[in-house]
This record gives C-alpha cells, sequence and structure tokens, in this order.
C-alpha cells in the first residue's frame, strides 16, 4: 500500500509525513476545511486591505498565493469536502481610504484571480452568508466558526461534528480555541507547531499530496 503519490517531492515530504500522524487515522479526514487567509494562503501578509491597484493586479495575487491553492480547492470541491476562508481582515479597514479594497472584497478578489472570473468555489456575500467569512473579531475565530457551524446547520456542541473541522491557520490562538472547541487542527495538541505549519510555503501542496495519497492508498 503506497501512501503518497509519486509526485512528492523530496523537500516536501517531511512536511507531509507530519501532516499523516495528524490527519490520521485515514477513515477520519476532516469534512469541513478552514482556511485562514494571510500567510495561510497568501505568502505575504496583505493587512486585510490593498491600497494600491498594483496590491489587487493579477501579477502581485498570483505571485502572492502559496502554490498547490487551485489544485487543493479542486481536490476538496472532488471530494464533497465543504471550504471556508476565515480571515480578520475586515471591510472597516477600508474605510476612509479611496480606492482600497478589504476584507470581504479582497479576498473575493483573490478568488476571482486564481481561479477564474465566475468561480463558484467562493462567495464573499455575508447575506446570505458566503463561504468568506471576514470579521476582525479577535476572538480566536469564535465568530468564524459559529458562521461557519449556522451557514452548514450544524450543532456547536455535538463533539463528532467539531472533530470533522480542521482550522489551518498560522495564529496559534486561533488554532488554541478551534481546538479548545475540539476542532482538528494540523498538529494534535500543539496550537504552536500547526501555525508554524500552516505557515509554511509549501503546506497547500502537503495538504494536497496527503489527500492524494489517501486517495490512491484506499484504492489498493
Ligand atoms: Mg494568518
Amino acid at each position: 500500500m503506497r501512501e503518497f503519490a509519486d509526485n512528492t517531492s523530496c523537500a516536501r515530504r517531511p512536511l507531509v509525513d507530519a501532516l499523516r500522524s495528524a490527519l490520521s487515522p485515514m477513515t477520519d479526514l476532516p469534512s469541513i476545511y478552514v482556511f485562514d487567509f494571510d500567510q495561510t494562503i497568501t505568502h505575504i501578509h496583505t493587512g486585510g486591505c490593498a491600497m494600491t491597484e498594483d496590491e489587487i493586479g493579477a501579477d502581485y495575487i498570483h505571485s502572492n498565493i502559496k502554490g498547490g491553492f487551485v489544485e487543493l480547492m479542486e481536490c476538496l470541491q472532488q471530494r464533497g469536502d465543504r471550504v471556508y476562508i476565515a480571515t480578520y481582515g475586515d471591510d472597516s479597514f477600508g474605510r476612509g481610504f479611496a480606492g482600497a479594497t478589504a476584507g470581504h472584497a479582497l479576498v473575493q478578489r483573490y478568488m476571482d484571480t486564481v481561479l477564474g472570473t465566475g468561480q463558484q468555489y467562493f462567495v464573499a456575500s455575508e447575506d446570505p452568508p458566503g463561504n468568506i467569512i471576514a470579521r476582525c473579531s479577535n476572538d480566536g475565530k469564535h465568530y468564524h466558526l459559529e458562521c461557519i457551524l449556522a451557514r452548514e446547520g450544524l450543532d456547536g456542541n455535538d463533539l463528532t461534528v467539531l472533530r470533522r473541522i480542521l482550522l489551518i491557520d498560522d495564529d496559534p490562538f486561533n488554532v488554541s480555541y478551534f481546538a479548545s472547541r475540539g476542532c482538528m487542527t494540523l498538529v494534535p495538541d500543539s496550537p504552536h507547531d500547526s501555525a508554524r505549519m500552516a505557515a509554511d510555503p509549501d503546506i497547500l501542496r502537503a495538504i494536497l499530496d496527503r489527500l492524494r495519497g489517501h486517495a490512491e492508498a484506499k484504492a489498493h
């Protein structure tokens, strides 16, 4: 039984190995993936607000998205998993700045650029709620988790529900909060290691390798 696709790069192998122990047992993979935006999906922190045209230009956005993002979203959609982007980048960050793009609009701009205009993966609307949740709640992303549970129609007191939710976030405070609710983290029992792993430039490809390895192993 092979665990990994042949194209797993040597450089990525330690990360994928770490995920193998994190995302196990193999029958218990998450079904709701919650991604932080800045420095988890992006390389460089946007500050939740773009002030210039260059910062929302296609060249910059493509250069600032971590490798494997598009393939990972395609893979998760094919699997039927649910995907969210949960960020502290807030619409209010752009107020008072002419031409600024902030909060929901900034994440939507990134998604439309990398996934294509008219993409069906991410919606930034608040009413009805979409799967881009942008609010500077500074509460460990309690607000974001409640939005996700409400949108999915799930019971936030049901541990079997919560343990199918995985947070990928480079802020240990947020990871710690999700863990306290019973959600999955990249590294069990270590918010700091989970956050460090989420910040890795190869994290998205590593999750993709892990999922492909899972599918391959299942087929054997
Ligand atoms: Mg972040």
